[in-house]
């Protein structure tokens, strides 16, 4: 259970037992910090919808995301390198395929796609296919 990042007091069951049917996978770093993957969006009550990625909870509102982003954590120029390493020659491929075989946390993945995407080096999809990318 967790209770609710917004402060509206409610205790939100969140499941990371495979066995027990659709289940977020939780990362426990050596450095003991904690992640969910993938956000936790709740339907009922408050509708928060937000992360947990190595301590931190990013919030997502309307228009904006409050929580900053825990980038000082990660080696984003190695992992970058990494990831471009082992990325599929074709097709457009979602981070979270990469960070499993690369046995990384998605959203680190994910930033380190951003990185590449500004260097030109992959290309993220459009519209229903955001999340995914393809080299450029
Ligand atoms: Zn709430």
């Amino acid at each position: 259970m967790l209770q609710c990042p917004c402060g509206c007091g409610e205790q939100i069951p969140v499941n990371v037992d495979k066995r027990a049917g659709k289940a977020w996978r939780f990362y426990c770093d050596a450095d003991k910090s904690v992640t969910l993957f993938p956000s936790v969006w709740r339907d009922t009550g408050c509708q928060s919808h937000f992360i947990i990625w190595r301590d931190r909870i990013l919030m997502f509102g309307l228009d904006r995301v409050s929580g900053t982003a825990p980038v000082e954590s990660i080696d984003i120029g190695s992992l970058a390198k990494r990831v471009l390493d082992v990325w599929p020659r074709a097709g457009l491929v979602p981070y979270v395929d990469v960070a499993d075989t690369l046995n990384e946390i998605p959203w680190d993945v994910q930033e380190a796609c951003r990185a590449l995407v500004k260097s030109g080096r992959l290309i993220e999809g459009l519209g229903k296919q955001r999340g995914m990318f393809r080299r450029s």
